[in-house]
């Protein structure tokens, strides 16, 4: 089945270097990148990003690690990839969740870390099912950024909505 699924590169994967890394690990799946931006996360949201952990004690610390206060990196590379079984293909890659059970070759058992404090640093997030990942793409992008028509949209003008444009030299 063709399939979406967001990837974030978090804080930690950026300050160590490894977006290179992380994005050929992820070209081994063949799949399609068809969104890729950088993106300043708002508590707002990391917030709604984690909305289904707001009750876990680790909230807070993981809202922090994904707006970049852990690792002094205010940023994440957000991508979306398309393609056959693309949940499941980025997943395996990725590895558990827990970079201490991940397999050792996948990407967060060869590069994520438990901090002192208890937070998972795993390096990437992938969206784990199909709802999951309409959800995310939608709160994550706008559709004129994803190059493909992933899902239904509509035409809205936004009247007295000031954008910001280029200036003139
Ligand atoms: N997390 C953590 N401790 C836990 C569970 C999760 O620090 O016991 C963090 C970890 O960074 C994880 C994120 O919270 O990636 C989201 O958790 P989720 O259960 O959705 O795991 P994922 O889908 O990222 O594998
Ligand atoms: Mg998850």
């Amino acid at each position: 089945m063709e399939q979406a699924v967001l990837v974030l590169i978090k804080p930690d994967g950026l300050k160590k270097s490894l977006t290179g890394n992380i994005l050929t690990r992820l070209s081994e799946t063949k799949l399609e990148i068809v969104a890729a931006k950088m993106v300043r996360v708002s508590k707002e949201l990391a917030e709604e990003h984690y909305r289904h952990l707001k009750d876990k004690p680790f909230f807070g610390e993981i809202i922090k690690y994904l707006q970049g206060d852990l690792h002094d990196r205010k940023k994440v590379m957000a991508l979306v990839y398309w393609g056959k079984d693309a949940i499941t293909k980025c997943r395996t890659l990725a590895g558990a969740t827990n970079p201490e059970e991940a397999e050792a070759t996948s990407i967060r058992g060869s590069y994520g870390r438990i901090t002192t404090s208890g937070v998972y640093e795993n390096v990437l997030h992938v969206s784990s099912d199909d709802t999951e990942a309409e959800r995310e793409i939608k709160l994550w992008f706008k559709p004129e950024e994803i190059i493909v028509d992933l899902y239904a949209t509509k035409s809205a003008v936004l009247k007295d909505s000031p954008v910001k444009a280029w200036a003139e030299k």
